[in-house]
């Protein structure tokens, strides 16, 4: 490897109150020499933000929700931080991401909310982490090819496209690849028959074996549509189309994805189950940074093992495999209907095997919607979140928020 070379980025950290965020600006935190944390942006949570503020003390601050602004304005000047800026709402964070307060944008804002700050950054050309996997799945042509056009450098942060990422050295898959194998850890419901999922809990659902997440992820997890989400985000990071992707099923969570090459080889990257490997990659890439993460000590784990994904028990990920092949407004309304069943099974207003029965409604009424622009796309999104509400409402007789 080549020597270090001398770099410094300074960092919009989005979801900075989030697991990602917190992970994100622990490895910043770690190289105060070459990083800094210029922006720190959360949803709705003031306490959390003025705390990281006070810790990583950022030129800017920003919560998405505007109601909130005076709250954080004031919870800054209290704390004697304020020379810190504080900003509300998409668009003051969307002209920060696009501006000159930062180079490099960590994308962990959850779901549907984090495409507008997404396509900021590839638009503007910053160098952007993405951990949102939902702005992929929504409109993940729009974000590619708005990054292409201004010179924005991705770096997957999934921690499985940040392994593809690695095998391949960039996010170009080429003629010479032959297949992607994405793993899963086939979370906590491993091994269930469906029947047996019809009364788990939402504490069962978040608790996830191997990983340390938010709870829309980890019920994705649960159901798989988290692995059905990333192949549709792996089709459009590495341009492949879904012949040549694959998922297999790894409980012990070391293999965190795989790429078979033309000429027989298959390379893999291993690690301990810690976004931080992942963010580290992406803030020093083609550097590596020290992440807090240990190695890996395969005798002490012994063995590794691989099963096929269960398609009967867990529905969610064929509606994804269904919802890439059917392209259009497919994937958006997919992922858009599953926010809405996420967060009413997390409320406790549906159970759990409600999750893809409700997205498979929503994907036959709506799957077909049009989808050539990002307005045409938000359409559908919208159209979906509505149908689900609709659903829910009848379901349940109670009335639910998307
Ligand atoms: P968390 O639920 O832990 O954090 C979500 C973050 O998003 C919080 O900072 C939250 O702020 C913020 N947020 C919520 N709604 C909005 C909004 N409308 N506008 C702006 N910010 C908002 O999620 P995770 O960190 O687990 O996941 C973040 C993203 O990264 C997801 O897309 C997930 O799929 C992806 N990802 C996560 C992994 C993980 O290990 N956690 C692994 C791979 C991908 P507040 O605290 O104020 O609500």
């Amino acid at each position: 490897m080549d020597a270090p070379v001398p770099f410094s980025r300074r960092v919009a950290v989005l979801g900075a109150t989030g697991s990602i965020g917190s992970s994100a600006l622990d490895v910043i935190a770690r190289h105060s020499d070459q990083l800094r944390a210029t922006v720190l942006a959360a949803g709705s949570n003031v306490p959390a933000l003025v705390a990281l503020c006070r810790s990583h003390r950022p030129d800017h601050a920003v919560i998405a929700d505007p109601a909130r602004y005076a709250e954080l304005r004031d919870a800054l000047a209290d704390a004697g931080l304020s020379a810190i800026q504080a900003h509300a709402g998409e668009a003051a964070l969307d002209a920060l991401v696009a501006g000159q307060a930062c180079d490099t944008v960590v994308a962990a804002i959850v779901g549907a909310a984090g495409l507008s700050s997404t396509l900021a950054a590839a638009r503007a050309g910053k160098r952007l982490l993405l951990a949102n996997k939902e702005s992929l799945v929504l409109a993940g042509a729009l974000v590619i090819a708005a990054a292409q056009a201004s010179g924005a450098d991705i770096v997957p942060i999934d921690s499985e496209h940040n392994a593809i990422f690695q095998c391949l050295g960039s996010r170009q898959a080429g003629a010479q690849v032959r297949r992607i194998i994405l793993t899963a850890s086939g979370g906590p419901f491993r091994g269930r028959s469906r029947a047996s999922l019809e009364t788990v809990t939402v504490a069962q659902a978040v608790a996830h074996p191997k990983w340390s997440m938010g709870p829309k992820i980890s019920v994705d997890s649960a159901t798989l549509m988290n692995k059905g989400l990333e192949l549709i985000e792996a089709a459009h990071l590495f341009d492949v189309g879904r012949e040549r992707l694959d998922v297999l099923v790894h409980p012990q969570s070391l293999v965190h994805s795989l790429v078979d090459f033309i000429d027989g080889s298959t390379l893999a990257q291993l690690g301990l189950p810690d976004m931080r490997t992942a963010l580290s990659v992406g803030l020093g890439w083609p550097q590596r940074l020290e992440s807090g993460v240990g190695g890996l000590d395969l005798l002490a784990h012994g063995r590794l093992d691989f099963e096929a994904p269960d398609m009967e028990a867990f529905p969610c990920l064929r509606l994804a495999w269904e919802a890439l092949a059917a392209g259009g407004a497919a994937p958006a309304v997919l992922n858009a209907a599953n926010e809405s069943a996420v967060s009413a099974f997390l409320q406790g207003r549906i159970g759990f095997l409600a999750i893809p029965a409700l997205v498979e409604d929503a994907l036959a009424a709506h799957a077909h919607a049009p989808a050539e622009t990002l307005e045409a796309l938000l359409a559908a999104d919208g159209l979906a979140r509505r149908f689900s509400q609709d659903w829910i409402h009848r379901t349940t007789g109670h009335a639910v928020s998307a």
